[in-house]
């Protein structure tokens, strides 16, 4: 799965990247959080990065399309990845859309969460003070006049990308402003409507609780974690344990109607029919339910 999270700041991108991240095992590329990284360690992208970054405009194309592209050859990324923040304009799309196809990627989706403005400025005061709460440092641009800047990029410089990408029809549009776990559910919806495979393993607290160790440990070991839950065959799925249920319910259904029967024998036939005219039937549900799919 190779999917773009396209939004204004504080839609949610990053909340839905990391919960995609945990059900499908691929990583999230996010560019603000590489470029912060860069200006913590001071190389020179974040020194070039650094003042721009302050001021709500965009680093240049040439920087975030060098970043990700090197990004995107880890091999971490192999099972693919959730883009958060990047492209954020018509150049770096188009950059990246010659990056894919040199690399033979096909990217499947464009997701973009749709707010309403006016709650955005209410959400960054609320991440603010969470992180406050956490005692994390805050963000040098997530103050109202900053935001203020970084609504006006988004408004002139990405909001284009919603054409460019419906145009290619790779854009769905969710609504942004449902809660939390609702937006979460309508992108797994429209992520099994593609195709979208879960790599989940023996039940899902399993994969969740890897992941979620996995999202405390550095870099190298959610890489390793994620590939791992990734790499994990789904062998108890929902829809499995169901046709499991239905085959079991075909056998032991006629079996209990035999018992009344006088004649044993001639009951033990019908049976017998019952029981394969019964799995017939189950197998079947079970092979038109993953045709669904
Ligand atoms: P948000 O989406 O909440 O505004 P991000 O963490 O994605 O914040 O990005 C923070 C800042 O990093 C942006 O305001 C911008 O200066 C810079 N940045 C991130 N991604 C890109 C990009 N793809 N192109 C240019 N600048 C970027």
């Amino acid at each position: 799965m190779r999917i773009i999270l396209l939004g204004p700041p504080g839609s949610g991108k990053g909340t839905q990247a990391q919960r995609l991240v945990q059900r499908y095992g691929i990583v999230q590329l996010s560019t603000g959080e590489m470029l912060r990284a860069a200006v913590a360690a001071g190389t020179p992208v974040g020194l070039k990065a650094k003042e721009i970054m302050a001021s709500g405009g965009l680093v240049p194309d040439d920087v975030v399309v060098g970043i990700i592209s090197d990004r995107i050859d880890q091999p971490d990324a192999k099972n693919g990845f959730i883009l958060d923040g990047f492209p954020r304009t018509v150049p770096q799309a188009e950059a990246l859309d010659e990056l894919l196809k040199h690399k033979h990627f096909k990217l499947d989706a464009v997701i973009e969460l749709r707010v309403n403005e006016s709650a955005l400025l209410n959400r960054v005061e609320t991440r603010v003070a969470q992180m406050r709460e956490r005692g994390e440092e805050v963000r040098l641009d997530d103050t109202p006049e900053v935001l203020t800047k970084r609504l006006a990029s988004y408004r002139n410089q990405t909001e284009p990308l919603i054409h460019y990408y419906s145009e290619r029809r790779k854009l769905s549009t969710i609504d942004g402003m449902m809660a939390i776990d609702e937006v979460t559910r309508a992108i797994h919806r429209l992520l099994l409507a593609l195709g979208a495979v879960e790599p989940k393993v023996h039940g899902k607290a399993h994969g969740k609780a890897r992941a979620r160790s996995a999202a405390k440990a550095g870099p190298a070991k959610k890489a390793k974690a994620a590939k791992k839950s990734a790499k994990k065959p789904a062998k108890t799925t929902k829809k499995a344990a169901k046709s499991r249920k239905a085959a079991k319910k075909a056998v032991t259904g006629p079996k209990k109607a035999a018992k009344k029967t006088v004649k044993k024998k001639a009951a033990k036939k019908t049976a017998r029919k019952a029981v394969k005219k019964g799995a017939k039937k189950a197998a079947k549900k079970v092979t038109k339910k993953r045709a669904k799919r």
